[in-house]
């Protein structure tokens, strides 16, 4: 309000001068009878006042030393008397917003993770302390160069160069010893980029000792089970005639004891399997065999029918014999066998399944389509968990480890390749692995 009427006063005092100005005029050219001429001369002098008026709050503005005001009258004191307010004002902010940077400047620089702020090009624009342990970078070699060439490791560049930045990335650190870092980059404001690496070190070591852990205990166990399994299967056989009443009144039990022996071995298998899949994760050189995708099904496609209730299931296939995969055979066809093996496991006797391999959008696509139980939409996201059933005891009974889809994840993750499933309850499934191109390659002379 007291701001508003100093306003209000100021542009009336310029009224009021005018106003004397021009009557003064009228006055003196009423007496010197030429009033016109006056007017003129009246006016002028009140525009050439305001215009050196001007010319000194200019001079002040441009200056920048707003605490020297100018020597200004009337109105023009007011224009600089607000012009000052404003600039306190502004100061007070900019001080608000300093102090709000150099908080957030420490929060940033006393966060363990190393955090880099990258352009749009990649360049390096500002990176806090922890970079400097973490990420050996340096001030005067690193700012303005670009993030590859800083953080110089194979896996990195191709994660970078790929500009998806959906999933983090682990990669090996050896330059300040043995580190393992788990780099992500996000995306913010326009175009910029905020790239943050944590030490992982610590966890590495402790999923490396529990890996090593359920492998050992894995093999160790294998062996007694393979010699009780043995003799399960020997005192299974025993020729009825031969065998004593006792032996015989004992057969059913055997034949339970054969049967949990066998899902002992295939969850010792399975256990093995995903322990060799996360310690084998990083060597590409395992990765690397050109597999026929059409020869592989028929080895699975014969398995399928030796499994006892296969005959009265419809399986057809639909291949695309020349596409195949660069990847790792002995992984892809225990993923592939693996759902196979459950499309028949949950589908009911008369049930169809369908096998699909072919290219779709430059990818190339794996499905088994069935038309069983189906999922119920709830339990879709967790079915890849290790141990996670949506029925305990169907599985069970089929022979289920609870560790299929765990190991078709991690097969697939290890081939840049995803799993979609899309499953109606009660009407069927579609699990479809899908690979990227650059894991395709065809076989022109496939017959
Ligand atoms: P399991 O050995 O129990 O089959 P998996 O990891 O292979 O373990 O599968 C996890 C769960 O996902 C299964 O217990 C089952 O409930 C569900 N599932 C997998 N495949 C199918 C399918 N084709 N149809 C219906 N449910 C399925």
């Amino acid at each position: 309000m007291m701001q508003n009427s100093q306003v209000k006063n100021a542009i009336r005092g310029e009224i009021y001068w005018l106003t004397l100005i021009l009557t003064i005029g009228l006055i003196v050219g009423f007496l010197l009878e030429n009033i016109s001429l006056v007017l003129v001369f009246a006016l002028s002098f009140y525009i050439f006042f305001h215009l050196v008026q001007l010319a000194k709050v200019l001079k002040w503005i441009a200056s920048g030393r707003m605490v020297q005001t100018p020597n200004t009258h009337g109105v023009w004191n007011e224009f600089v008397r607000q012009a000052l307010k404003l600039e306190r004002k502004n100061q007070k902010r900019k001080k608000r917003l300093r102090a709000l940077l150099n908080r957030f400047n420490k929060v940033l620089a006393a966060l363990p993770d190393a955090i880099v702020i990258l352009d749009e090009y990649g360049g390096v624009e500002w990176f806090n302390e922890s970079a400097r342990h973490l990420l050996n970078m340096r001030h005067a070699r690193d700012l303005g160069r670009h993030i590859t060439h800083s953080l110089e490791n194979r896996a990195f560049i191709k994660y970078y160069n790929q500009q998806d930045f959906d999933n983090s990335l682990n990669i090996h650190w050896p330059k300040k010893g043995d580190f393992y870092l788990n780099i992500r980059i996000a995306r913010y404001g326009k175009k910029q980029y905020l790239l943050s690496a944590r030490d992982i070190t610590r966890m590495r070591q402790l999923e490396g000792v529990r890996n090593l852990f359920v492998a050992n205990v894995s093999h160790e166990l294998r062996t007694p089970l393979t010699v009780v399994a043995g003799y399960l299967e020997l005192l299974s056989d025993t020729d009825n005639s031969q065998a004593g009443a006792d032996i015989q009144a004992l057969q059913p039990i055997f034949a339970q004891m054969n049967q949990q022996a066998d899902r002992m071995t295939n969850l010792l298998d399975d256990l093995l399997m995903l322990s060799n899949l996360e310690n084998k994760e990083n060597h590409d050189s395992t990765l690397n065999e050109t597999i026929c995708i059409a020869d592989m099904m028929r080895d699975i496609h014969r398995d399928a029918q030796m499994l006892k209730r296969e005959d009265r299931y419809s399986v057809s296939c639909d291949i695309d014999k020349g596409l195949a995969l660069i990847g790792n055979a002995k992984e892809l066809h225990s993923a592939f066998n693996n759902l196979v093996t459950n499309a028949l496991r949950y589908t009911p006797a008369g049930g169809e399944i369908k096998i699909i391999w072919m290219k779709k959008n430059n990818q190339a696509c794996f499905s088994v389509q069935d038309n069983g139980i189906g999922i119920e939409a709830k339990h879709i996201n967790r079915i890849t968990e290790r141990f996670y059933r949506v029925d305990k005891g169907r599985s069970r009974n089929t022979g289920g480890t609870g560790l299929g889809l765990a190991i078709v994840k991690h097969v697939l993750h290890k081939h840049n390749a995803n799993l979609n499933v899309a499953s109606e309850f009660g009407k069927g499934s579609c699990f479809t692995c899908v690979f990227p191109e650059h894991r395709i390659r065809y076989l022109f002379d496939n017959p």
